[in-house]
């Protein structure tokens, strides 16, 4: 499974992205169809294929402050961003590798589609 999916693939340099930021334990790359200005997707070294499958409350708590940590990064941080984890298929979820997006540098409207 972690063999083929695509964001393993992308944590082993199999595939190229924009790179931002690393970490023992994370990766963040720029969305390659980027929703705002600012838009990178958080992920775990480690394969989890969504929300669903978390057990390691370290998880998710990395992958929220490694994003804020970027947005500071990106100049974001006091304007405002979101974060975001899709998880299946009402949310539309298209990689089952959990990430967390990171959107950001435009006004966002609320409540998301
Ligand atoms: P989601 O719909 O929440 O599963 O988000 C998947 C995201 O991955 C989408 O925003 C895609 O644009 C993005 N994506 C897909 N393939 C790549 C890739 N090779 N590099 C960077 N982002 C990607
Ligand atoms: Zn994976």
């Amino acid at each position: 499974m972690a063999d083929q999916c695509l964001f393993c693939r992308i944590v082993r340099r199999e595939i190229p992205a924009t790179i931002v930021a690393e970490t023992d334990d994370c990766v963040a790359f720029r969305d390659i169809n980027p929703q705002a200005p600012v838009h990178v997707l958080v992920i775990p070294r480690r394969h989890v294929a969504s929300l669903n499958d978390v057990t390691d409350p370290n998880v998710a708590g990395r992958l929220a402050i490694v994003a804020a940590e970027i947005a500071r990064k990106e100049g974001i941080a006091d304007s405002g961003y979101r974060t975001v984890l899709n998880t299946n298929a009402d949310a539309g979820q298209t990689v089952f590798h959990i990430h967390l997006h990171l959107l950001g540098g435009r006004r966002l409207g609320w409540p998301p589609g």
